[in-house]
C-alpha cells in the first residue's frame, strides 16, 4: 500500500516536471518570437526584406510595423530606407521665371511589358512624355517597344538588370546592375541613358551611393507613390494622383498592370486640364534642380 502511494507520488512529480519543462520551453519560444519581431522592426534590412514580398502576410506585418513607427505608408518605404548620414536633395524653392508651365513627371517601372505599347498609344494621343524605368533583362525582348518609346520622346532609364535588392549587393555588383542596364538601353536606342537610375523598391544605402558616385549617376525616387501594384484599381490611381499632384512632382507607376494603363486614360487628360505639362524626369530635373550631383538620391516636389 505504502509502496504504491509513493510510486504514485513519484509519478505525479515526474509528470509535473515534464509539464513545467514544456511550459518553460513554450514561454521561451514565445519570448524569442516577440524579440525577433521587435528586432526586425528596428533593424532596417529585415524590415525591408519583409516589405519586398508583395501581397503576403509578411508585407501586412511590415506595413503594420511601418505604421507603428509613425511613417506615412504612401511615402513610407523611401522614407525609412534613407540612411540619415546620406544627403538627400531637399528641393530648393522655384526659381522665378524658370517655369514655363506647371510640370509633372510620370514614371513607369518594371517594364517593358506587353502593356507598354498600349500605354504608348495613350501617351501619343495626348502628346504626353514620360519616363520608363526599365529592367535590363526585359529590354531585348521588347526592343521594338523601347525604340518606339524613345523615338516618341520618352525617356528610358535603368531600374537594375533583374530587379535584385541592391542594398544586399556589393558595390561591384550594384555597379554591374547599373552599367549592364545602361549598356542594353544604349544598344537599343543608340544613345546613352541619362545619368540617373531608379533602384528597385526605391532602396538607398551607402553602397548604392558609392556605386552611383563612382559611375556619375544619381538615384531617382519619387514624390507620389500611387501604390498601383497593390490596389490594382484605376479609380484609386486617379484619385491618389489628383489629390497629391503638384508642380514638380514625380509619380511612381508600373506599366505591368492593366489597371495602371487604364487609369492613364483619365489621369493624363485630367492633369492636362489642370494646366500640367507632362515631361520626362530629365526635363523636370532641368527646371527644378538645374544639375544633379552624382550619388545623391532625388525625389520630386511634394504638396
Ligand atoms: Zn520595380
Amino acid at each position: 500500500m505504502y509502496r504504491s502511494e509513493r510510486a504514485d507520488r513519484r509519478h505525479f512529480f515526474y509528470q509535473l516536471k515534464i509539464w513545467i519543462a514544456c511550459s518553460v520551453f513554450l514561454i521561451l519560444v514565445g519570448v524569442g518570437v516577440l524579440v525577433y519581431f521587435l528586432v526586425a522592426m528596428e533593424a532596417d534590412e529585415t524590415v525591408y526584406a519583409l516589405a519586398e514580398i508583395p501581397n503576403t502576410y509578411f508585407e501586412t506585418l511590415t506595413m503594420a510595423a511601418i505604421k507603428v513607427n509613425n511613417t506615412y505608408i504612401s511615402y513610407g518605404i523611401q522614407e525609412i530606407i534613407e540612411e540619415p548620414e546620406i544627403p538627400v536633395y531637399r528641393i530648393p524653392t522655384n526659381t522665378p521665371g524658370v517655369y514655363r508651365t506647371k510640370i509633372i513627371a510620370l514614371t513607369f517601372d518594371d517594364g517593358p511589358s506587353w502593356l507598354t505599347e498600349e500605354l504608348l498609344d495613350i501617351l501619343d494621343a495626348y502628346g504626353a512624355r514620360v519616363t520608363f524605368c526599365v529592367i535590363g533583362d526585359r529590354v531585348e525582348d521588347h526592343s521594338e517597344t523601347i525604340v518606339r518609346a524613345f523615338e516618341a520622346g520618352h525617356e528610358i532609364v535603368g531600374h537594375s538588370w533583374d530587379h535584385r535588392i541592391l542594398t544586399r549587393l556589393s558595390v561591384q555588383n550594384i555597379s554591374a546592375q547599373i552599367t549592364q542596364t545602361s549598356e542594353i538601353i544604349e544598344q537599343v536606342t543608340g544613345e546613352p541613358s541619362p545619368p540617373f537610375f531608379r533602384a528597385p523598391y526605391g532602396h538607398f544605402n551607402n553602397r548604392i551611393k558609392n556605386a552611383a558616385t563612382d559611375l556619375g549617376y544619381s538615384v531617382l525616387n519619387w514624390s507620389i507613390d500611387t501604390l498601383d501594384w497593390r490596389y490594382r484599381c484605376e479609380e484609386h490611381i486617379y484619385e491618389h494622383i489628383m489629390e497629391y499632384a503638384c508642380d514638380g512632382a514625380i509619380v511612381l507607376l508600373h506599366d505591368i498592370h492593366p489597371t495602371t494603363i487604364l487609369a492613364m486614360e483619365t489621369v493624363i487628360p485630367a492633369l492636362i486640364n489642370l494646366g500640367y505639362e507632362l515631361v520626362t524626369v530629365s526635363e523636370l530635373v532641368y527646371y527644378i534642380y538645374g544639375e544633379l550631383e552624382p550619388g545623391v538620391m532625388f525625389t520630386g516636389l511634394r504638396q
